[in-house]
């Protein structure tokens, strides 16, 4: 995709606060963030979103969520973080990447507050 932003961090067309590379993923820090630890964990292959994953996609998920829980220790996060996935509009999701958002540190609110 040639005008997403996040296919243009990943070709290196955008500067970003780099966590991890490897030949299939990227991390980076949130430009953003909501807690002093938020980095986002990305496929290079672009996917709209999570709605659009299908079976071929499943090792890849699968590894990257294995990496987020590593790249979160090595991050400080210790005690534990919060990982997000928005997607679609109905799901609050802004860039239209699948990403992993990794946040931690500070006060982690609980993610739904009930009255
Ligand atoms: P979403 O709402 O789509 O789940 O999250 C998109 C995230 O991307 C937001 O937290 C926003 O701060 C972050 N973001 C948007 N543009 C950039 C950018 O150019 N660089 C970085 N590092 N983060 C970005
Ligand atoms: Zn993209």
């Amino acid at each position: 995709m040639t005008d997403c932003i996040f296919c243009k961090i990943a070709r290196g067309e955008i500067p970003c606060r780099k966590v991890y590379e490897d030949d299939e993923v990227l991390a980076f820090h949130d430009i953003n963030p909501v807690a002093p630890v938020h980095f986002m964990l990305i496929p290079k292959l672009h996917l709209a979103s999570l709605a659009e994953a299908d079976a071929t996609h499943a090792a890849l998920l699968g590894r990257m969520l294995l990496l987020a829980s590593r790249l979160a220790k090595e991050q400080g996060l210790e005690n534990g973080f919060r990982t997000v996935i928005n997607t679609g509009s109905g799901g609050g999701q802004e860039v239209f990447h699948l990403h992993i958002h990794i946040i931690g540190g500070g006060n982690i609110p609980p993610m739904v507050r009930r009255s």
